[in-house]
């Protein structure tokens, strides 16, 4: 049978290898820890869950919606980031709704470049960026991030050449693997750096709305005149644990999102109208539901940071995200470790190089699991040789 070029030549996706030895482990009987998923275990709010079944009720609400995205939910995108962020947005030009943030992400790709054009993609970074600049027979160049300094983008590493012909910009805080924060500076430095070489910035917020105690995480549309050059892509599916509802929206420079439109009035009708309506309640909400379920990641967070931490791993504390980000102990690559892990503990973790090259001697632990899991994975964890050597 045919299959496309494209197809055939897709970067590995190193989550569906580690599927199959997750597989082959249960299969032997090995009660395996899975943190390698990088999606929330916790329901949905039940009042976003009402409003669906209420919307999915009404007839009206079974048709195609509005191409982009119907107007009570770009609306409540609209409240939120006025409440959130002080900023203006226009619901008919400056938001778009999306089937999901990684549907408007690979779409974005498509809309804005050509052929053989370069995109800036942080590294380490979520693997979807890669792929989307490879979908769109783009050429992707490394934003290599400062793992010696909170992983900020370091601009001035790219070179002449390789930001010749780039078009756009991906970066991602609080970020996915690394859970790495930033203040409105960076964003700033972003901007300007976008202004100069002429790019356009998309920021990527799925993790806006998952952080701890006093940390807000800026949006990049907070920069003085940033919608000139920015969108930012948002989700639900962190925030409210809506993973599988498959709702997100971008916002931003007026003709970015037009043409994001453009291409998607030609692939999809946008998401089932009752989805739509019940995340435009959730978004209008006090999100309270938000405050709670971080609480519940916070505390996993700091029971397996002290534990990692007395085992003499090193990783920075995060202020937001599902994620730990932990180096390695010595002697041992990522992979190797991964290994480890899996086969002397059964807890599965992701190689921080399925992110990017940045990623090596680095692993990340997912934190949706609950509590109790956390302290048989300190257990186990404390039962292997690297940690007792460390604590003897
Ligand atoms: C999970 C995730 C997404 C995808 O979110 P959806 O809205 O569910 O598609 C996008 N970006 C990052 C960094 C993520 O971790």
């Amino acid at each position: 049978m045919y299959v496309s070029d494209k197809v055939k030549n897709m970067p590995a996706y190193i989550f569906s290898e580690l599927d199959r030895k997750k597989q082959v482990l249960k299969e032997k009987g090995i009660d395996v820890i899975d943190l390698g998923i990088g999606a929330p275990d916790l329901p949905t709010p039940s009042y976003i869950n009402d409003a669906l079944v209420r919307e999915a009720k009404n007839p009206d609400n079974h048709r195609y919606s509005n191409y982009n995205g119907c107007i009570e939910f770009r609306l409540a995108v609209a409240n939120f980031y006025k409440e959130k962020y002080d900023v203006d947005l226009d619901p008919e030009t400056e938001i778009l709704a999306l089937i999901g943030s990684k549907e408007g992400i690979v779409h974005l790709i498509q809309a804005v470049i050509n052929e053989g054009d370069k995109v800036l993609i942080p590294n380490p970074g979520y693997p979807v960026y890669r792929m989307g600049v490879h979908l769109a027979a783009g050429e992707s160049v490394d934003l290599l991030l400062d793992k010696e300094n909170g992983y900020k983008p370091q601009f001035h590493l790219l070179t002449e050449s390789q930001l010749q012909h780039a078009k756009l910009l991906l970066l991602n805080y609080p970020s996915n693997p690394t859970a790495a924060t930033i203040e409105l500076d960076t964003f700033v430095q972003t901007i300007s750096f976008a202004k100069q070489h002429h790019l356009i910035a998309a920021h990527d917020s799925a993790y806006n709305l998952v952080t701890f105690d006093n940390y807000q995480s800026p949006s990049i549309l907070q920069v003085p005149n940033a919608k000139e050059y920015a969108v930012e892509i948002g989700s639900l599916s962190k925030s409210f644990n809506m993973t599988g509802w498959r709702i997100g929206y971008i916002v931003g420079n007026k003709t970015v999102i037009q043409s994001l439109a453009t291409l998607k009035s030609n692939l999809d009708s946008s998401q089932f109208l009752p989805i739509q309506k019940a995340a435009a309640v959730a978004l209008r909400s006090d999100l309270q539901s938000i405050v709670e379920n971080n609480a519940i990641i916070k505390a996993r967070m700091e029971k397996l940071y002290a534990a990692l931490v007395s085992m003499g791993m090193h990783c920075e504390k995060p202020r937001g995200t599902i994620f730990l980000w932990a180096k390695v102990p010595a002697g041992f690559t990522s992979l190797s470790f991964v290994n480890k892990l899996m086969d002397e503990a059964g807890v599965i973790v992701t190689p921080g190089t399925a992110f990017g090259t940045v990623g090596e001697g680095y692993i990340r632990f997912s934190l949706s699991v609950t509590e109790g899991r956390i302290d048989e994975v300190i257990k186990r964890l404390s039962q292997l040789e690297f940690s007792r050597e460390i604590l003897s």
